[in-house]
């Protein structure tokens, strides 16, 4: 798991989907909905200036009794969300995935967004390699010993 976010964003390509900081949470929910993601994150123009997930819609939206068509994106969505950059690797953005207890990070290269890593991007490259080594393990043992 030494390999880079940078791998990973090769495979998955680098559109991160995001929403205008001064929307209302319907709006939002509706582009992540439209795009079957769990998570947007808010621009303020050109600038990350936060991270909204469905999570924060059943804390923050759902349980704290506001409605979602008057309610702006910035009173709910977590302000100045940690990033990693793409030399990051696997092993560290797992780490910080089980340290800080949430399951998306968006990826900065020198103040610019390249891409946005969940947890279920690694779980699919976890599943990937092991299905490779499996196979490889295989091959090797059908192969038999040298006479
Ligand atoms: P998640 O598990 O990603 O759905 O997020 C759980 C909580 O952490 C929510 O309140 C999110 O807004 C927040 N969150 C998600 N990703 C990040 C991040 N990279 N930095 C800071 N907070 C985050």
């Amino acid at each position: 798991m030494n390999t880079s976010v940078a791998v990973l964003l090769e495979h998955k390509g680098s559109v991160v989907f995001s929403v205008p900081h001064d929307i209302t949470v319907a709006a939002a929910v509706k582009v992540m909905n439209s795009h079957k993601v769990g998570a947007t994150l808010v621009m303020d123009g050109g600038r990350l200036v936060g991270i909204f997930t469905e999570r924060d819609v059943l804390s923050r939206v759902v349980a704290a009794g506001l409605d979602p068509a008057t309610t702006p994106m910035e009173r709910v969505m977590t302000r100045n969300p940690i990033t990693v950059a793409s030399t990051t690797t696997i092993e560290d953005v797992m780490a910080l995935f089980t340290a800080k207890r949430f399951r998306h990070l968006p990826v900065m290269d020198d103040g610019r967004l390249v891409g946005l890593i969940s947890i279920g991007d690694i779980l699919r490259r976890m599943v990937e390699t092991h299905r490779h080594e499996a196979e490889q393990l295989k091959q090797y043992i059908a192969g038999g010993y040298p006479p």
